[in-house]
């Protein structure tokens, strides 16, 4: 096995349990180590860390998969690791549909698998399991029997580990429409063309979360996408709903999501910039009981931070002047690097110069099947409030 080994000091974070080792950290490697090689990983003492698979072009420069010396990776090692996931899922009450694999948090790292009823949607993100791609599509028929594999490899950050973008039928047949029943709520997904893996399960609980604060209640839901918080929240009671999204696919497919519910008459849908409108409605006095902000990330690098914190700090002014007293803020941020304490400044800040004053009646992150690796904070992105405005 070939040879890596870290500087002084830099073998913490793999010993608490974290999956990167950045090029940073390397004091020396043996020579001839190409890009798809795997590596042992050893301490600057020399000490065993961790196996994994090398990429000459990524910061990331190994990503590991095991800290057990005596591992083999192979395609019973990744068989193993994606049954294991499933298992679980079904332990925790999940089944038909849900994240079966969240990359790192499942020891996968860059492997994303989404199940809708029968058919899968997979993302790759990492050279390592790209290498493994071939044993990945093998389990996973072996384990679902799935009536379709869809890969939508189609993301920018695959650059970044020296790989082509790629979307494609893996195995099966979609049908023209897949639709899926979230707890009462059904939602078609455009497996093949939507956004990431199609929709967004991680939001999963936090639409549960809406049930006590939206009955008989006029609710604002402003990046609505295919309209799931605007559809639980007509389910849930609300009296009446706008929901709007910038992108007029989304719009169309949030308004066939209401019909296919029977909610069409309580909801309306608006092709709209949600920075202008907010703007525009929050000027001209509009007032809302429950207002619900789910950007999508406004920064996917440390570098974007601070045009990231105007972004929510703007939108959540405008909403907050827009919210009955006692009526509630619904806010979230899906970027890791809005970390919760930052999320929470800004939304406060926002508050102060809105001139009002919240209280926190819910904090969650993501669904139960997107587990926090704890020793990887980049697996806690999702952050959902429910803020009571006085
Ligand atoms: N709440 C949704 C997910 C939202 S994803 C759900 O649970 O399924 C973010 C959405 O914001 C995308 O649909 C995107 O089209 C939309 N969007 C991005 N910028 C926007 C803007 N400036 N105004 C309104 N919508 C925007």
């Amino acid at each position: 096995m070939k040879k890596i080994h870290l500087k002084k000091n830099k073998d913490h974070r793999l010993l608490s349990g974290h999956l990167w080792v950045f090029a940073g950290e390397i004091e020396s490697q043996d020579k001839g180590i190409v890009s798809g090689d795997e590596v042992d990983v050893f301490s600057s003492r020399g000490h065993f860390l961790a196996r994994g698979i090398y990429n000459q072009t990524s910061q990331i420069r190994v990503r590991v998969l095991t800290r057990d010396v005596h591992q083999e990776i192979n395609s019973t090692f990744i068989h193993e690791r994606i049954l294991q996931a499933w298992l679980f899922r079904q332990k925790i009450g999940y089944g038909e549909n849900c994240r079966v694999v969240f990359g790192e948090s499942d020891f996968l790292p860059g492997l994303i698998v989404d199940k809708f009823g029968d058919v899968l949607s997979v993302q790759i993100f990492s050279l390592a399991l790209e290498k493994f791609k071939d044993d990945v599509f093998k389990s996973l028929q072996e384990i679902f029997s799935p009536r379709a594999i869809f890969e939508r490899s189609d993301i920018a950050v695959r650059k970044l580990e020296g790989l082509e973008e790629r979307k494609v039928l893996v195995c099966g047949q979609l049908s023209d429409v897949t639709v899926i029943d979230e707890r009462g709520v059904k939602f078609f997904v455009d497996i093949e063309n939507g956004q990431k893996t199609g929709f967004f399960l991680d939001q999963k609980e936090n639409r549960l979360a809406l049930k006590t604060f939206v009955k008989d209640a006029e609710v604002l839901d402003c990046f609505t996408y295919t309209g799931s918080f605007a559809l639980f929240a007509a389910h849930f009671g609300a009296k009446k709903v706008t929901a709007l999204d910038i992108s007029g696919a989304a719009v169309a497919a949030a308004r066939r999501n209401a019909e296919l519910n029977g909610l069409a008459s309580v909801c309306e849908f608006i092709e709209a910039n949600a920075f202008d409108l907010l703007k525009e409605w929050s000027v001209a006095g509009r007032q809302f009981d429950v207002i619900i902000l789910d950007p999508p990330a406004f920064t996917k690098t440390r570098t974007q931070i601070n045009s990231a914190v105007r972004g929510y700090k703007e939108i959540n002014l405008r909403a907050l002047k827009m919210i009955k007293p006692g009526g509630f803020l619904i806010t979230c941020s899906c970027s890791h690097f809005m970390h919760p304490g930052l999320f929470r400044d800004v939304i406060q800040s926002a508050a102060i110069d809105a001139s009002r004053t919240v209280r926190e009646i819910v904090y969650q992150t993501q669904a139960k099947d997107h587990p926090y690796l704890w020793a990887m904070p980049e697996t806690l992105y999702l952050k959902f409030y429910v803020l009571q405005v006085m």
